[in-house]
């Protein structure tokens, strides 16, 4: 029986993402309320302090504008420019203001909750607008409300974030930037409406070591804050208000999870060489340098992909070099790693830095990110780029470049990249002797030309997250594209063979540090490719190792060459994850599917 009569008990199913069970109480985060307390005002004595607030607020915020503003005029990028125009003649918009106003005066209401009443107004009014590029402009009075807010609520901020409860949390997404937004100490859990495998609240979350189930479609409809929820990010599951059984059952899972987890962790350090003496590199990829503790206790032996755009999120003003060489020196020279490979930033897409809420784009993923916005700007480019040579000084790094499609654009970051050496060698700075360059090839025309761009670098790092989404032409962060997101794809199989195939000819190493390299499922036939190095989230790392160092190349190799002579995709995955569930049941045994 559940426990309260009048709570429904139901179960989600989405995509497990990051593994184990969490077991607590619904948090449903939304980004404007998170830090926001709605009060009835005492009395009417308070309404005109409530207004002088607000127009403060509103102020406050046309300042913030006009400081980013200048700042983005020292940069070449124009059209951010135009969309902070807009902010603030919103932020100026006679309705906006006195809508808010008659809300304080009329229904004796704080500021934040009038503000808040004025934004569900103006949705209501963008949502019956049939024009789609005017109906989306609802996103710029969101952020305009959302800068209000934040101005508004100054230092006390009242929040769930300050008691004591852990929760779990459920939202329709989450940012990178919502992620520094919570207090991830408080939070066991997440669940959300949207999401894929590789879409960064998945990362973010098994960095975070936390269970997590994305891609529920509508959860944020079903649940409220407070609801008992169970999230079991093995099998992608999600029960509301469960049963004391269905409690019970979960709670046994968890531990199992724990032990298993536990069990794995004694024999992490050992390196991930097969029975016939095939030594793969197992490196890890970070997003935050706190997280490097972690990733050697789990049996990194490098860092193989540092996410470095995270640094330019959750703050107002770019970073400086130092800022970035304070940070790079946190990762450069750790005890127990063998090199850190730095990824220069890869803005725009998914990720966006704060300070600067770039220019909408239709297709964001395909737009102006990564290598082609650092190209662009290339005052922000090299300020990394000098960080990264400083930071070389301290320990073997390597430096990676996203998102490359073609050989213009590694020879133009080479050339950047060499400008910042004679620039400090002339300064005098202690900068790294050498330091090895790679390519993400993670675009299919990368793929076509690796060996062309195998002359200009020094290693590839296969990123299967964007090649899966290129090649296959699937949003990686669209929930309902999830069933047809497959690294088993006899397309994919083929391109990432050739990657390796080609670097191996031109002599180079290979490494992958997409999420395929971390899929227990996928590590033989990676194997049998003869890739260098595989480098994924942390806790992936021991179960792989474990995988690796029980087989052969040799069976690899035949496991991949059956694989390959299929035509269709579900057959594949049909045929290695029968293969792998019958030569490891150990390391299948907490899969549900
Ligand atoms: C990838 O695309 O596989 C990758 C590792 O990069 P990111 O997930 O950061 O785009
Ligand atoms: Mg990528």
């Amino acid at each position: 029986m559940n426990p309260d009569q009048t709570k429904n008990t139901f179960v989600l199913k989405g995509v497990g993402v990051s593994p184990g069970v969490a077991i607590g109480r619904v948090y449903r985060f939304d980004p404007l309320d998170s830090e926001i307390s709605f009060y009835k005002l005492k009395s009417t004595s308070l309404i005109p302090k409530e207004i002088l607030r607000f127009k403060k607020a509103l102020k406050e915020s046309v300042y913030q504008l006009l400081e980013i503003q200048k700042n983005l005029k020292k940069t070449k990028v124009t059209e951010p420019l135009y969309v902070i125009d807009v902010h603030i003649l919103i932020l100026k918009d006679k309705k906006f203001v006195s809508r808010t106003i008659k809300y304080i005066q009329r229904l004796k209401i704080n500021a934040e909750w009038a503000v808040r009443l004025t934004l569900d107004r103006y949705e209501q009014i963008f949502e019956k607008v049939e024009d789609t590029y005017i109906r989306g402009r609802i996103s710029d009075v969101q952020y305009v409300g959302q800068r209000i807010l934040s101005n508004l609520s100054g230092e006390k901020k009242e929040t769930i974030w300050g008691t004591d409860e852990k929760v779990i949390v459920i939202a329709q997404d989450i940012s990178p930037a919502n992620t520094v937004q919570m207090k991830m100490e408080k939070v066991i859990g997440f669940a959300t409406d949207a999401g894929g495998r590789t879409s960064h609240t998945a990362i973010v979350a098994r960095d975070m070591e936390l269970p997590a189930v994305v891609g529920l479609d509508n959860v944020t409809r079903f649940v409220r804050t407070g609801d008992e929820i169970i999230v079991d990010g093995i099998s992608g599951l999600v029960v509301v208000n469960p049963y004391p059984e269905m409690l019970q059952r979960y709670e046994e899972k968890k531990l199992l999870y724990s032990a298993a987890r536990d069990e794995y962790l004694k024999d992490a350090k050992a390196p991930a060489v097969t029975s016939d003496n095939y030594t793969l590199q197992i490196g890890c990829n970070i997003e935050f340098v706190e997280e490097i503790p972690s990733a050697i206790a789990h049996g990194a032996e490098h860092i193989g992909l540092y996410r470095t755009e995270f640094i330019y999120i959750n703050r107002q003003e770019l970073p400086t070099e130092e800022d970035h060489f304070n940070n790079y020196c946190q990762v450069v020279g750790t005890k127990d790693l063998l090199w850190s490979t730095i990824r220069t930033f890869d803005l725009g897409g998914d990720k966006f830095p704060s300070s600067q809420k770039p220019v909408k784009e239709l297709n964001p993923q395909m737009g102006l990110r990564a290598i082609r916005f650092c190209l662009k700007e290339v005052e922000i480019f090299k300020t990394q780029l000098r960080a990264i040579w400083r930071a070389g000084a301290l320990g073997k790094t390597r430096i990676l470049f996203p998102m490359i499609s073609s050989v213009e654009e590694i020879v133009e970051a080479k050339k950047l990249l060499e400008e910042t050496r004679k620039e400090l060698l002339a300064q005098g700075e202690n900068i790294a002797s050498e330091m090895e360059i790679g390519a993400m090839i993670e675009v299919p025309a990368a793929v076509v030309i690796a060996d062309k761009l195998a002359r200009e670098v020094d290693f590839f790092s296969i990123g299967t997250n964007d090649l899966i989404q290129y090649s296959l032409a699937i949003d990686r962060s669209n929930e309902r594209l999830t069933y047809l997101y497959e690294p088993l794809h006899p397309a994919v199989l083929k391109l990432v063979k050739s990657v390796v195939d080609t670097a191996h000819e031109a002599g180079i190493r290979v490494s992958m540090c997409g999420e395929m390299a971390g899929d227990p499922i996928c590590t033989l036939i990676l194997l049998g490719m003869e890739l260098d190095e595989l480098s994924m989230n942390h806790l992936a790392i021991p179960r792989i190792k474990k995988i690796i160092r029980e087989s052969t190349l040799k069976e690899s190799k035949l496991l991949l060459e059956k694989a390959l002579s299929f035509n269709m995709a579900s057959e594949v995955r049909m045929f290695v994850h029968d293969y792998m569930k019958k030569r490891f049941p150990v390391e299948f045994q907490n899969e549900d599917d």
